[in-house]
């Protein structure tokens, strides 16, 4: 009898993980999933004024994350059905990855590097790589660092660029602007090379520092995606989002509301 039930619980144990299994294969779709938690959970910065910071009261505010706004409504009919969660370069998409975001608007750019392991939005914004210096410095261009420190933040796209094109060029990374701001202001190296976005943030609320005129890259942002078809159907509604409202002209309403060009 005993070994009777036994049985029946372990067929009945095979048949429900095996729907369970089945389930979710079929419901391997991230708009579904996003759509029945009702809450877009997105990665942004706090450390990338005026794209992504954190304004007095504590709240998620700039560029970043006012698209992510957008996207909420677009998808889930509410700007308010949305949940941020704070990302660095260097921890973007290990938080993509491990599920704690459905996708990352953080001044991200699209690189072919990055598109082996990741999928992205149309582009919605494009920046450059510049230097910042102490108001005053001998350095003015790239060049003028050879041999010499620069401060990059960690898993960011400058990293990468001087790491290859300036191996002769000192380089010292942190995790977040906010510390290589300090860095810089602490004499520790003559520039940070980073996204003029990023970088003019600092300079405007910092009068002893300049952002260079010269830009050295294109970094078209985009929003990032895990890499694979459960991402189709997302991707094209963001992208339905984003086409939407750079033509009815509320993106760049948005971007000049954050003094972005
Ligand atoms: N846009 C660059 C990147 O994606 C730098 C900005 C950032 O650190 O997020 O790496």
């Amino acid at each position: 009898m005993y070994k009777k039930l036994l049985s029946i619980i372990m067929v009945i144990m095979l048949v429900c993980c095996g729907c369970g299994k089945q389930k979710e294969e079929v419901v391997a779709n991230d708009l579904d999933n996003i759509v029945k938690k009702d809450v877009l959970t997105v990665g942004v910065r706090t450390d990338a004024y005026p794209f992504g910071f954190k304004d007095k009261n504590g709240h998620y505010t700039g560029f970043d994350p006012a698209l992510a706004r957008l996207i909420a409504r677009g998808i889930l009919g509410s700007d308010k059905k949305i949940k941020f969660v704070p990302v660095t370069a260097s921890d973007r998409m290990m938080k993509l990855y491990s599920g704690d975001v459905d996708m990352i608007i953080a001044t991200m750019t699209v690189t072919p590097k990055r598109r082996q392991i990741l999928d992205f939005s149309n582009p919605y914004y494009t920046a450059g790589q510049a230097l910042l210096v102490k108001k005053g410095s001998k350095i003015q261009s790239l060049q003028d660092l050879n041999k010499k420190q620069a401060i990059i933040v960690f898993g960011s796209t400058s990293e990468n660029s001087l790491r290859t094109a300036m191996p002769s060029m000192g380089i010292i990374g942190y995790k977040t602007y906010h510390a290589a701001f300090k860095a810089l202001k602490q004499g520790k190296a003559e520039a940070i090379v980073a996204d003029d976005t990023i970088l003019l943030g600092y300079a405007l609320k910092d009068k002893s520092v300049e952002l260079l005129p010269k830009r050295y890259t294109k970094e078209p942002y985009a929003i990032a995606f895990r890499k694979g078809p459960e991402s189709t159907d997302v991707i094209r509604a963001v992208n339905f989002v984003i086409e939407t409202e750079t033509r009815n002209g509320n993106l760049k309403k948005i971007q000049k509301s954050f003094g972005i060009k």
